[in-house]
Formats: C-alpha cells, sequence, structure tokens
C-alpha cells in the first residue's frame, strides 16, 4: 500500500474551519470566539508557509528545538502570526520558549512558573499563559493535578505570569464530555476566561463545552510520522 497523499490544505483548512462554525452554532457562539491553533509540529516550513499563505495566522508547536529552526524565518515573513507552545516545557528551555512563542500552554508544576517569571523579566517578553490540568488524572501526562491548581494558579498570578486559561489533553480512550465540562468548570472557579481545549477528534464537543482555544494537527496537516513521537501528550496512560 502506498502512504495516504497529504491533504490539499486549502480543502482541509476550510473544512476544520467549517466544522468550528457548525459547532459554534449548535453551541449557540459566535465562531468567532473560538481560535484555530493549526498544531504544525513534524511539519515542514514549507508546508506551514502554505497554510499562513492561506490566511491561517495561529500556530502550535511541541518541541522549543523544532520550533527555534522553523520559525524565526516564517516569522520574517509572516510579523502577525501567533505561535503557540501546546508540548511539555522543560524549565532549563524556560527563557527560549519565552523569547520564542506568544502563547504558552503547558505551564504545570511551580518550577516552570519560578523559571518563567524569571525569563520573561530577563526578556521583556510576556507570552500568555495557559495552566495544564492533568483531567483525566492519567500518571503519566503532563499537567498539574487537580487538587494542586488553586496552588498553582495563586502562584502564577504571584510570580507575574499572565494566566489567561486552563488548558488540557482528555484520557484518549474516553468520551471526552465530561472532561471539558470539568475543565470549564475549573475555569469558571478561578475566574479565567479561556479555555484550550479539542483536538483533531473531538473539537466540536469541546466547542459545545466552551474552548476557546482548538488545537488542531491531523485534520489539516494529515497523520504525523510515528517515529519521534513527543513527550508526555503522546505517552500511553498506566493501567
Ligand atoms: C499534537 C497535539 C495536538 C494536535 O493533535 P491532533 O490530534 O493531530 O489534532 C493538540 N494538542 C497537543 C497538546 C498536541 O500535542
Amino acid at each position: 500500500m502506498t502512504a495516504p497523499s497529504p491533504p490539499d490544505l486549502a480543502l482541509s483548512l476550510a473544512a476544520v474551519r467549517a466544522a468550528i462554525a457548525q459547532a459554534a452554532r449548535q453551541a449557540g457562539r459566535d465562531a468567532q470566539s473560538v481560535t484555530l491553533v493549526a498544531v504544525s509540529k513534524q511539519v515542514e516550513a514549507a508546508r506551514v508557509a502554505q497554510a499562513l499563505a492561506l490566511g491561517q495566522r495561529h500556530f502550535g508547536e511541541n518541541r522549543v528545538q523544532e520550533s527555534a529552526a522553523k520559525w524565526p524565518d516564517l516569522r520574517a515573513q509572516w510579523p502577525d502570526a501567533t505561535l503557540h507552545l501546546v508540548g511539555q516545557l522543560q524549565s532549563n528551555k524556560a527563557e527560549e520558549a519565552v523569547a520564542l512563542f506568544d502563547v504558552i500552554h503547558s505551564v504545570d508544576r511551580p518550577g516552570l512558573v519560578k523559571a518563567l517569571a524569571v525569563a520573561m523579566d530577563r526578556r521583556g517578553r510576556r507570552p500568555d499563559c495557559f495552566i495544564q490540568v492533568n483531567i483525566g488524572a492519567e500518571g503519566q501526562k503532563g499537567g498539574c493535578a487537580i487538587e494542586s491548581l488553586p496552588d498553582l494558579i495563586e502562584a502564577a498570578h504571584r510570580a507575574g505570569l499572565p494566566v489567561v486559561g486552563l488548558m488540557a489533553v482528555p484520557p484518549a480512550e474516553a468520551e471526552p464530555t465530561p472532561y471539558f465540562a470539568l475543565l470549564a468548570r475549573l475555569a469558571r472557579r478561578h475566574g479565567l476566561l479561556r479555555l484550550s481545549m479539542g483536538m483533531s477528534g473531538d473539537l466540536a464537543q469541546a466547542i459545545a463545552m466552551g474552548a476557546t482555544d482548538v488545537r488542531v494537527g491531523t485534520a489539516i496537516f494529515g497523520a504525523r510520522a510515528a517515529l519521534a513521537p513527543p513527550a508526555a501528550e503522546h505517552v500511553e496512560p498506566t493501567r
């Protein structure tokens, strides 16, 4: 069998935007209230440039190294692009991340809050931050435990991080809606307005539960190589 050919980006982007519009309509929401973050991890720069040329402006990456290689040239050509970090962040890469990204979705522990605060002061740059929650309490998944969330939010506020919302990835095999609803409830409780949730397979359910930032890779760019599985998000939960 031959590998499936990559999707036509104009078609796949239009289809994802239409799915967002439909889900928003069904939820009685304005489609403008949902930001499509095109997750371009493992996607080569030329193809990302195509998506930019088609008008897509928000992109998500999960690795600092890959983004540092790929994005400076793209940004030079499209200065109004917004770059989101959606993958786990090591504290020793905090400064590089602050220099590179406009939004960080994966703030999930006190040590990282400290490192980001120092990096933001040094760089004079303050990317919006989502606190990532391990919403399904999975063994090896990134995100802070639900019990630790109040303390982590407080620490982030105290450190001067611009906390805008919560982010989560529900357990792979489960019906996602209850997890999305729980994340929305937690965000409301803490007065946070944005919800980063919903991927290729569950963006409609996420929008129904209030997602403001959906992170969509496969449905736009096609299947990724199974090589190099990115760190935490793709580890099988231990059962
Ligand atoms: C890869 C990734 C996505 C995109 O997933 P798809 O299923 O390809 O849409 C979204 N969020 C995170 C955190 C990811 O690592």
